[in-house]
């Protein structure tokens, strides 16, 4: 297993160290596993004036994965557009062409009780939300703003082809497979047309997976059902914009950020693992930064890229066991248990491996 460790900027160098030490512990009982690190994001503008330098998206190129801290900072928010650390992750997601985005949404019975909605509602939530990540209006061209008849005017492309649609669809069916088997596609076919021909694919798709049952839900209805009943879903599977804000909201019904990791694949499973939160400048360098979304995303990695369920298994297992024995940072900490830094929760993790 070779994989590239990219830890990027605040504290993604911090929460990386503690996965580099889950992997330490699964070499130590045989697993063969090989890492490089590289810099990247604002750290690699720092030294070579470019947040992607080409020997990391080689390395990147090179690997059968990618584990990816967060990159950003205030002092890289007035650079161009082109040298922010954020681009750096953009451009690796469309060069390495990792279109199908797998954001689980899971509630452990131990931190129920940090959702911002009632506990019987999240209780026991697993969720998977899949999100096409490399095309649709965030892509689409024509795009701009341009002056017509005396004032200015904003324009972007809804844009979705049909190989495009098909082979995350056929993600979601497998995903499905491997879990509840249920898949609900999301789109908006009552006023857009891209959307409707989301459906119409989707539906196609659906013939070759008789196994797997396929409904249909509009967006709007979508995210009112998230906050209303989410149990209801197993997995949800949805064009870029749309699961840019539905993950989102999703990710809010767990109760915190830090726990959250995520996965981007290509159509041959190698894919880059990352938390779903950012670089938190707030609190880089103090040591306080929860590592459970970066170690989750280890976890992820063993089982997607690497077909591993059962180390994966284990070492979300052990995560489990130190939220039950108390251990909480800061932003999941609760009355009454014992809070810790970085490095301790990343240490006691390896422990309860
Ligand atoms: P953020 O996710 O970094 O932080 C939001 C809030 O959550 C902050 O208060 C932070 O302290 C807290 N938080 C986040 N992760 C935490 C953790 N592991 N433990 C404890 N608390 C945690 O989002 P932001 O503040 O909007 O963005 C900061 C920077 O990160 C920006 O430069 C942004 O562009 C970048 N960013 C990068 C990525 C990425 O690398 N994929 C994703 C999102 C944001």
């Amino acid at each position: 297993m070779k994989i590239a460790i990219l830890p990027g900027d605040g504290i993604g160098q911090e929460i990386m160290v503690e996965a580099e030490k889950v992997l330490d512990a699964l070499r130590r009982d045989g697993m063969k596993i090989e890492t490089e690190r590289a810099v990247i994001g604002g750290t690699a503008y720092d030294q070579s004036g470019d947040p992607l330098p080409d020997a990391t998206l080689k390395l990147a190129q090179q690997a059968d994965a990618i584990l990816f801290g967060a990159v950003g900072g205030t002092q890289y928010d007035a650079l161009p557009r082109d040298k922010r650390p954020e681009r750096a992750i953009l451009r690796m997601r469309k060069e390495l062409d990792l279109f199908a985005n797998l954001r689980p949404a899971t509630v452990f019975p131990e931190l129920a009780a940090a959702s911002s909605l009632k506990p019987e509602i999240v209780a026991g939530l697993d969720l998977m939300i899949l999100r096409e990540l490399t095309s649709d209006i965030y892509f689409g061209q024509p795009r701009g703003i341009k002056t017509e008849g005396g004032e200015r005017v904003g324009f972007n492309t809804m844009l979705y082809k049909e190989s495009e649609i098909r082979r995350i669809g056929r993600v979601g069916f497998e995903i499905a497979r491997k879990r509840g088997r249920k898949l609900c596609s999301v789109d908006k076919m009552n006023v857009l047309e891209t959307t409707q021909l989301w459906r119409d694919v989707m539906v196609e798709l659906a013939k070759d997976y008789p196994d797997v049952e396929l409904t249909h839900i509009l967006v709007d209805n979508c995210a009112m059902q998230l906050v209303r009943n989410p149990k209801q879903f197993d997995v949800l599977v949805t064009g870029n914009m749309f699961g840019d804000i539905l993950s989102d909201e999703a990710s809010m019904l767990t109760g915190s950020i830090g726990m959250l990791p995520s996965a981007s694949l290509d159509a041959k499973n190698k894919g880059l693992y990352e938390p779903i939160h950012g670089s938190a400048p707030d609190i880089a360098g103090k040591g306080v930064a929860n590592p459970l979304a970066m170690i989750l995303s280890l976890a992820m990695m063993l089982r997607y890229t690497f077909g591993q369920a059962e180390a994966a298994g284990r070492v979300e297992g052990a995560v489990r066991k130190v939220l039950a024995q108390g251990l909480r940072t800061g932003d999941i900490q609760q009355p009454g248990m014992r809070l810790v830094g970085t490095k301790e929760m990343g240490g006691a993790v390896v422990a309860g491996l």
